[in-house]
């Protein structure tokens, strides 16, 4: 059956009313903190969550969970900072709280797996990954800095002015990303939002990039495929299976440390309240800054192209002349 959302957000709030009036008749049970994610979510409308994937269901099968009310429990599974999904799907069942602003009867709450199921919805693409899972080893790998708090010396094989070059020549179109629907979720429900509201004024921009990593695992996950080893070569240049091919080693420069993962390149508004967020893209975590920002800006470009920026803030690390001779 296809996901059904009786009367849309009006239909969220009068069942959260409810079921607080129910569950929870004395309001003091809860702090302030918790007071504030309840208010957030009153007033967040993901209903056009259940437009937009309504064609990814099959009209036949028993009933799906309604696809706002997963996103709903999802993002309220990072505000309670219950950050593991089996974890928050087994929470889900015990304080009715959690079930309620969810808008899933108390009881009747979703697995693990229908989470998953969800995700899977939201990814345009039939490989989870960009990358292929088979590929050879990089040569070149990140290296400690020789001082502390520094980044880490770019690993690129193309400079600065080529990405530039290519990525110019290049047209990027939202409907042929695999996170387009995550995409139009984020600027439906959020970015427009802010825009609309006057919290990001998008003719006069002041757009400030800088990176963060993302840790996905502890350790790198890859295996041979192939029977060298067997026979006493050990260093061939066949590909290896890399469980997460997308990520791999970068240089954390605020810890110190190497870590296993993305690099998130974000473009936030800085003249807005709070820096609000405009556009984000994961690289992976070897990305150097100026690569993670030409790629990061050159879609931004292509998918937010009614944003008009007048000021750019970057910090030294961006420091290649096509930045200089572009602007
Ligand atoms: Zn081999």
């Amino acid at each position: 059956m296809l996901p059904v959302n009786s009367g849309s957000h009006t239909a969220y709030q009068n069942f959260v009313l409810e079921n607080l009036r129910i569950y929870y008749p004395d309001p003091t049970v809860f702090s302030k903190s918790v007071w504030d994610i309840i208010e957030r979510f009153w007033l967040l409308d993901l209903s056009y969550t259940d437009e937009l994937l309504r064609s990814k269901y099959s009209v036949l099968g028993p009933k799906p969970r309604t696809p706002s009310c997963m996103q709903c429990s999802y993002l309220l599974s990072i505000d309670f900072k219950i950050l593991s999904l089996p974890d928050w799907a087994a929470q889900l069942k015990i304080p009715p709280l959690y079930a309620i602003l969810s808008v899933f009867p108390f009881g009747d709450t979703p697995r693990v797996g229908t989470f998953y199921d969800f995700f899977h919805r939201l990814w345009d693409s039939d490989p989870d990954n960009l990358s292929p899972h088979i590929h050879p080893v990089k040569k070149k790998k990140v290296k400690k800095p020789k001082s502390k708090g520094t980044k880490a010396d770019s690993i690129e094989s193309i400079t600065v002015e080529q990405l530039f070059q290519s990525l110019e020549a290049s047209s990027f179109s939202i409907d042929d990303q695999p996170y387009a629907s995550l995409f139009k979720i984020y600027t439906h429900e959020f970015l427009t939002l802010s825009v609309s509201k006057g919290l990001i004024d998008t003719s006069k921009l002041s757009i400030a990039g800088d990176c963060t990593p993302v840790v996905t695992s502890a350790r790198e996950r890859k295996h041979r495929i192939c029977k060298c080893a067997d026979n006493g070569i050990t260093d061939c240049g066949c590909g290896r299976f890399f469980s997460q091919p997308d990520c791999d080693i970068g240089w954390d420069s605020s810890r110190d440390c190497f870590y296993y993962g993305y690099d998130l390149y974000i473009l936030v508004a800085a003249n807005s309240e709070s820096d609000l967020p405009v556009f984000p893209l994961l690289n992976p975590a070897s990305k150097h800054d100026s690569h993670g920002f030409l790629e990061t800006y050159f879609r931004f470009q292509s998918f937010l192209s009614d944003f008009h920026v007048s000021k750019w803030l970057l910090d030294s690390a961006h420091d290649a002349m096509p930045y200089w001779t572009a602007g």
